[in-house]
């Protein structure tokens, strides 16, 4: 049998002193001709591996370098050396694979983020980079605990699909029809009727449709699965393909929106403190020494794990947009013009240097802000008394700026049908959508999450390029 191993994680926990084990792994490090720095991907800390002198031949020995791959059996020792408790006394070295050490792209050295970028295929083996992916592992795990418990159903919502209706942003168009000779109706536009599915088709920009009609059956669904955006937006939050967590429920209104989405926020961030505190602390580390480069002011005023634990105990505050409208105007900042878009009044689109003042420099914590104007959000939030405002929620986190879109969805059927209208959203179109306000409708809502922005809220990761592992942005789809 191949795999008998134990894992280096567990090998630590677990300290079977004096037992015989078998560790495969990578190596990281080899010094002295005696001591390997074994990793295996469960756990940033390194297995040392004693290969005692004489014992193994000097042809074998050479062939340990970085980033070859080992099989080790051998026994487990109090370890005499600083910085680990035990080690492996190796009794049988088999080389797995070989690795060129002066091909390898990775040295044994700190690598900026953005050359890491490059080696994408390779930056998994890096300490910076198996934290954060096992922390998003964590996440992904406990967002399906999180609505398991509370009983929703996990609903797959198509990825190819044919309404464009929905107006998140710009879309991949999928096809199979010929770029040379493509078929073309007499006034010369495309004639879809001889593509793939008979009609224009996209990838999808979010599953929260076709989530309605689930939740309208279910009661309470979620989804959580890629969507795909093609706006030209070359930021540090923002993905050309990302993931999207986007319960939707029945019988909710906004504010028990609001109320889920905070609890579950809360939810995930406990569930990765209780279970992921090694690499947590490890990318606290990573966090401080970054920002000891940054002047003074744009450093943060907590550590990553205090950060984490204040957004634990405290509420998310919660305000209306035109309350924020009149703190934004108010402010020394807007007064001084020290934001790139004045804040001209009531109706404007808050942009994310607005969002980030509210949340960083005014009230220092996530801020829920709910009923926007109608005219900036979209066709589906349900209107207001007022006649001016819809059900909208968005939540802010300090650092990211949104991380979670939500509304109550319009349920009334003659309503919603004259919003549509007036927005120019054909009916023919979303017939199968329009249906459940005809049999049956209730109150219900929904949000979605990005899941990388929350990824990047945890780890401290600025870039989003780095918590998602193949990153897909404009003009970069390597690996
Ligand atoms: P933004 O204004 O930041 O572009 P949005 O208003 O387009 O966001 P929504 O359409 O409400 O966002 O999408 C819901 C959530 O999905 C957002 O709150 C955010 O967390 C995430 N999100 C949206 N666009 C992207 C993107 N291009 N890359 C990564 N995450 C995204
Ligand atoms: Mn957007």
């Amino acid at each position: 049998m191949f795999n008998k191993r134990i894992k280096i994680k567990e090998l630590l926990q677990q300290e079977p002193a004096a037992q015989q084990v078998t560790v495969m792994g990578w190596v990281r490090t080899f010094r002295n001709n005696q001591f390997i720095a074994l990793n295996d991907g469960s756990t940033n800390t390194n297995l040392q591996v004693v290969a005692t002198l004489g014992m193994f031949e000097e042809s074998l020995l050479k062939r340990i370098t970085t980033s070859a791959s080992l099989k080790i059996t051998g026994t487990v020792v109090p370890s005499v050396g600083k910085g680990q408790k035990l080690e492996v006394k190796a009794e049988t070295i088999e080389i797995l694979g070989d690795s060129d050490a002066e091909a390898y792209p990775l040295q044994p050295k700190k690598h900026s983020l953005e050359f890491l970028r490059e080696k994408a295929h390779l930056r998994f083996r890096t300490n910076t980079f198996g934290s954060v992916f096992r922390v998003r592992h964590a996440l992904a795990f406990a967002v399906h605990k999180f609505f398991n418990e509370k009983g929703f159903v996990y609903l797959h919502t198509p990825i190819i699909t044919a309404s464009d209706a929905e107006g998140a942003g710009e879309m991949f168009r999928v096809t199979t029809l010929p770029f040379e000779d493509t078929p073309r109706n007499d006034d010369g536009s495309i004639n879809f009727k001889e593509d793939f599915f008979g009609k224009s088709t996209n990838l999808t920009v979010s599953g929260q449709l076709e989530g309605e009609l689930g939740a309208t059956a279910f009661g309470e669904i979620y989804t959580f699965g890629p969507t795909f955006r093609a706006e030209n937006s070359n930021t540090a939050r923002h993905l050309a393909e990302f993931w999207m967590i986007e319960p939707e429920m029945a019988f909710y209104d906004l504010e028990d929106n609001a109320n889920l989405a905070e609890a579950f926020i809360k939810y995930i961030i406990r569930y990765v403190l209780e279970n992921n505190r090694e690499d947590l602390d490890f990318l606290a580390q990573r966090l401080a020494d970054e920002e000891k480069q940054l002047p003074q002011d744009k450093r943060s005023e907590m550590g990553l794990i205090e950060k984490l634990e204040f957004v634990l105990n405290n509420d998310f505050q919660r305000l209306s947009y035109t309350e924020a409208i009149d703190i934004l105007r108010e402010s020394n900042y807007n007064k001084k013009k020290k934001f790139q878009y004045p804040v001209t009044g009531w109706g404007m689109d808050l942009q994310s240097e607005h969002e980030r003042y509210l949340v960083e420099k005014h009230f220092k914590k996530p801020v829920i802000l709910m009923n926007y104007p109608a005219s900036i959000k979209a066709f589906y939030m349900r209107i207001n008394e007022d006649g001016k405002t819809v059900a909208a929620m968005d939540i802010l986190a300090p650092g990211i700026g949104e991380i979670v879109g939500g509304s109550q969805r319009e349920e009334r059927l003659d309503v919603l049908l004259e919003k549509m209208e007036k927005m120019g959203i054909p009916e023919e179109e979303l017939w199968w959508y329009l249906d459940t306000r005809r049999f049956g409708t209730v109150p219900h809502a929904g949000f979605g999450l990005g899941f990388e922005r929350m990824i990047q809220f945890v780890t401290g990761m600025s870039n989003i390029r780095d918590v998602i592992a193949f990153p897909r942005t404009p003009k970069s789809a390597e690996f």
